[in-house]
């Protein structure tokens, strides 16, 4: 079986005038990885696509090491301690912030949402021209607020607007504009995602996978835009690299985002391992191109352990 744990964000320090970026540092990170030592044993990206499916039906616990959306603190802060430790891990990259030079909207909406509070931008939302069609009836705000509820309201609401009430189009204008106005996309660029030389390095070591183009929620697009996102990040990676690039992780992984075409789409342009972020073991039974992954939070240590122990059940009873 194999159990596969996500991280993005590793950083010595989270603090932020509105802090919204979350992850482990370091350290927490170490501690992780030793508990999860404590508990199976970890496979290189390249030893699990040789033997995908004794793996994945073996009793024994196999554990993947997987890093989403290209963060050079992946490198810089993660990769020594992993390497330290002997431990592989597989890192996915996003093509869009080195062919496009451009930030990824989820990031920029992370930077935004850290540096300015949530009233701001809401007031902002509501300065744009189509802020009619955006206000919250009664009922829309109990369902930002039950479905955001680690949130406060104000940020829930934000929250809910960017992600259930503007399209992807009017989202990105927004978002543009107002990262725009405080943020300079290239020192951006330089200091939150890998060098092409970094992706080298971990091509050179088989821990290279796709992430897909521009980090969209795959299955809300037409079947040739999907294509479109899954290729170009291949090609990209397998002309910097020289090597192939056999994994992909979607963006967001929920349901919706790998929903057919997806993963038939991914499989015609020759990824043989996917990972959704569905969470739980893999034992075998699943398409291996919607693998499960656990976010770093569900796990030993993390926010929700306990999702884990209930999967987990026949170790910690
Ligand atoms: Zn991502």
């Amino acid at each position: 079986m194999l159990t596969v744990s996500n991280y993005h964000y590793i950083r010595e320090n989270f603090t932020a005038p509105y802090p919204s970026i979350f992850g482990l540092t370091p350290e927490s990170f170490e501690r992780q990885l030793l508990l999860l030592k404590g508990i199976g044993t970890f496979i290189h990206p390249e030893d699990f696509i040789h033997n995908t499916d004794v793996i994945l039906k073996s009793k024994k616990n196999y554990i993947l090491v997987t890093f989403d959306d290209g963060l050079k603190e992946q490198f810089e802060l993660a990769k020594p301690i992993l390497d330290r430790l002997n431990i592989p891990a597989l890192f996915f990259i996003n093509s869009i912030n080195y062919l496009e030079k451009k930030v990824s909207l989820v990031h920029k909406i992370h930077l935004l949402r850290s540096q300015l509070s949530a009233s701001i931008l809401l007031e902002a939302i509501e300065k744009a021209e189509y802020n009619s069609r955006l206000d919250l009836i009664f009922s829309e705000k109990e369902k930002a607020r039950t479905h955001y509820n680690f949130d406060d309201p104000e940020s829930a609401y934000l929250k809910y607007i960017l992600n259930f009430k503007l399209s992807v189009t009017q989202q990105s204008k927004l978002i543009n504009d107002l990262f725009e106005r405080s943020f300079d996309s290239n020192t951006t660029i330089k200091e939150l995602y890998m060098t092409e030389e970094q992706l080298i390095i971990l091509a050179s070591e088989g821990m290279l996978g796709s992430h897909t183009h521009s980090h969209l929620a795959l299955g809300l697009l037409s079947a040739k835009q999907i294509h479109r996102e899954l290729a170009q990040t291949k090609d990209f990676l397998e002309q910097l690299t020289h090597s192939k690039i056999n994994y992909v992780s979607y963006p967001y992984g929920s349901h919706e985002a790998c929903a057919k075409p997806v993963p038939d789409l991914a499989a015609s342009l020759g990824y043989t391992i996917g990972f959704s972020m569905e969470r739980g073991i893999n034992r075998g039974e699943e398409d291996k191109l919607l693998l499960k992954r656990f976010d770093c939070n569900d796990l030993p240590s993390g926010k929700n352990e306990k999702l884990f122990k209930d999967e987990y059940s026949f170790i910690y009873k």
